[in-house]
Parts: C-alpha cells; sequence; structure tokens
C-alpha cells in the first residue's frame, strides 16, 4: 500500500500528472491510515497550488425546479413533491444584482444552473448567453450548469466568453442506473467531449452519500482521472437530503470518508481545483479546515443560506469569510490559472 505512495511523493518531489490510474491503487491511496492520506495530499497540495487560497464560488440557480429528469438526489425534479415549483428563468437585473453583492464579498466565480435536461436551441440559451456575457464583464468567472450540449451551442458558450461548463458524473459508471434513468453516463461524457473541444474548461465531480459504496466513489474518481487532461474543476458534493425525494432517508456519510474522498481527489488530479461543494453546510470548522489540508481549495457561498434551491443549505458570505480569516486563508482571485 505504502508502495504506491511513496512513489506518489516521497520518491518523486514533483509527481507526474498522470491518467492510468487502477481501481487498485486508488483503493491503497482511499484505504490509508487517515492523517498520513491527509499528510500526502497536503504536500502534493503545496507544490500544485497556494496552500492559502481557497476559491470561494456563488451558485445562482436563473431557472430553478420543473426538471423532467429523474435524478434521486434532486429538489427540482418535476417527479418528486419537493416544495420546489417550476419558475421562470431569471431576469438580467436580478442576475446581475446577485452576481455584483458575490463580487463585493469575496466570490470570483459565479455558476449559474438551470433545472434543464438539455440546452434547447431558442430565446432562453439567448438570454443565458447575454448573461455569461455581463456577468463576466463584472470581472467574475463565470461556469454554466444547463444540463447536456451539442457542438454548436458549446461553441455559442465559448463565444459568449464563458470560462468553464459545469456536467457532474455523480458516481460510477455502474451505479449511475441506480441514481437516474432518464439519461445514460455516456450522454454526460459526450457533452464533456463537446466542451472539451472549446476553450471553455470542464468542472466535473460528483456526489457521495447516496449509497454507493467505496468502489463506486473510487470509479467515479477513476473515470474522471483518466479524462485527458483532467477536469479543471472537481466539485465534491456531499448529498444534501431533500425531503420528497428517493434518496430523502440515506444514512450521512461519517466524516472521514468525505476527507479520504477529497484527499484521493487531490492526489488522483493534483492540478484541479477541488471544490467542497453541497453538504458542506452540515461541517464544523474543524472539519472544513480537514479538508481544506487535504486538497479542497474551494467553496460555495451565499447572501441567503441556500445554494442551489432553498432545499440545499450553505453556509453565509459572514460566516465564510470570518472561517477563512481564523484559518489563515484568503479568497482566491478569478481567472488565476489564465
Ligand atoms: N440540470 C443540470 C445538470 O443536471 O447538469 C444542472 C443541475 S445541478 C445545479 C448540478 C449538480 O448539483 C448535479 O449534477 C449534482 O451533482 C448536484 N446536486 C444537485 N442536487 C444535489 C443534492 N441534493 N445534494 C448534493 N448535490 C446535488
Ligand atoms: Fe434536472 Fe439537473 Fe436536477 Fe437532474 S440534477 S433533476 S438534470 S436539474
Amino acid at each position: 500500500m505504502s508502495t504506491v505512495i511513496s512513489e506518489l511523493v516521497d520518491a518523486n518531489p514533483s509527481p507526474a500528472v498522470r491518467h492510468d490510474w487502477t481501481l487498485a491503487e486508488l483503493r491503497a491511496i482511499y484505504e490509508l491510515p487517515l492523517l498520513e492520506l491527509v499528510r500526502r495530499a497536503a504536500a502534493v497540495h503545496r507544490q500544485f497550488h497556494d496552500p492559502a487560497e481557497v476559491q470561494v464560488c456563488k451558485l445562482i440557480s436563473v431557472k430553478t425546479g420543473g426538471c423532467p429528469e429523474d435524478c434521486s438526489y434532486c429538489a427540482q425534479s418535476s417527479r418528486y413533491q419537493t416544495g420546489i415549483d417550476s419558475e421562470p428563468l431569471l431576469d438580467r437585473e436580478t442576475v446581475l444584482g446577485i452576481a455584483r453583492q458575490a463580487k463585493a464579498n469575496g466570490i470570483s466565480r459565479v455558476c449559474m444552473g438551470a433545472a434543464w435536461r438539455e440546452v434547447k436551441d431558442g430565446a432562453s440559451f439567448e438570454r443565458v448567453l447575454e448573461l455569461v456575457k455581463e456577468v463576466t464583464g463584472l470581472g467574475l468567472e463565470v461556469c454554466c450548469t444547463l444540463g447536456m450540449l451539442n457542438a454548436d451551442q458549446a461553441r455559442r458558450l465559448e463565444e459568449a466568453g464563458l470560462y468553464a461548463y459545469n456536467h457532474n458524473l455523480d458516481t460510477s459508471p455502474e451505479y449511475y442506473e441506480t441514481i437516474i434513468t432518464t439519461r445514460a453516463y455516456a450522454d454526460r461524457l459526450r457533452t464533456l467531449g463537446e466542451i472539451r473541444k472549446t476553450r471553455v474548461t470542464v468542472c466535473c465531480g460528483g456526489i457521495i452519500g447516496m449509497g454507493e459504496s467505496t468502489d463506486d466513489r473510487l470509479g467515479l474518481l477513476l473515470t474522471l482521472a483518466s479524462l485527458q487532461p483532467h477536469p479543471e474543476s472537481v466539485p465534491i458534493n456531499i448529498l444534501a437530503k431533500v425531503p420528497g425525494t428517493p434518496l430523502a432517508t440515506t444514512p450521512d456519510v461519517p466524516f472521514d470518508e468525505i476527507v479520504r474522498m477529497i484527499a484521493t481527489a487531490r492526489l488522483l488530479m493534483p492540478g484541479s481545483v477541488v471544490r467542497l461543494s453541497a453538504g458542506r453546510a452540515r461541517l464544523s470548522v474543524a472539519e472544513q479546515a480537514l479538508c481544506f489540508l487535504a486538497g479542497a481549495n474551494s467553496i460555495f457561498s451565499s447572501e441567503n443560506e441556500t445554494m442551489l434551491t432553498k432545499a440545499v443549505p450553505s453556509p453565509a458570505y459572514e460566516a465564510d469569510l470570518a472561517m477563512l480569516g481564523v484559518l489563515g486563508l484568503r479568497p482566491r482571485p478569478a481567472f488565476k490559472s489564465v
């Protein structure tokens, strides 16, 4: 077990960025004694990133609810009674107002999400393209998560100046159909491939706590780490249990497993930004500190203590800035890697 890690860090002070990991290697890493795993991940983190920086992001749900997909975790699927109704696309002034307030609170990246199965050409997409231009004009990295895309739509987002596109694989290829039946893993990979053909960076990660096995978590990381290049951004979500969804009563993920997932992602994809995303609201400052040490270098924060919708809680700007201050961390500026 330790041979794999020594090759990774000790025997090689500048570990190569690899795309040929095996599941056995991932298991050996994930199962290391916890603090040893954190120590190794922290060492790699320092080689690739400024360990004093954490990127603070803001998610704006520009089109909430009424989604035809059946993702078992999601408050926005029209198949479940979650109390989230279908709302129209937010207007320009509302989005720009939220983005300006976010920037004033240290946010350098705004993610605009839509509860769509896929992008459809037409007025709504044109309005999203305008929003991409205007929010980018505020000096913020803009990420969009709008569902599946075709090549032309990816190209139009690129032309609008989009910085990143989020499209999560959520779990392993094997477990995917237990969570979602209305689309396939291959559909997600196809959209990721269309983004990769443009200059838009890729944001792709998953969720832990959906009843998956350790091998499913590692299967997700193996898929991500096999992509060439790696996704520039890897969100690790902890399931936010939404009443009314099939996963509402799933047991909580033990804290050490959250840290193991982050540290393993950091070791496999050393140059990527690892984002501690949904589900962070349940973690104490001390628990989050261990996640930062293990290589997480981004969080989502919000003015109104909600993340995606009111069903997914988020810590607030003020509390997060105070936490970063206590830990001696500072918000990372936009476009750092450009
Ligand atoms: N419709 C778009 C799509 O599916 O790509 C955008 C959906 S949503 C904003 C993007 C991601 O949020 C999902 O892929 C999922 O990983 C995450 N997410 C949604 N609900 C969640 C929950 N209850 N707990 C944790 N993560 C969640
Ligand atoms: Fe729809 Fe996206 Fe929610 Fe799935 S995750 S139900 S595609 S909004």
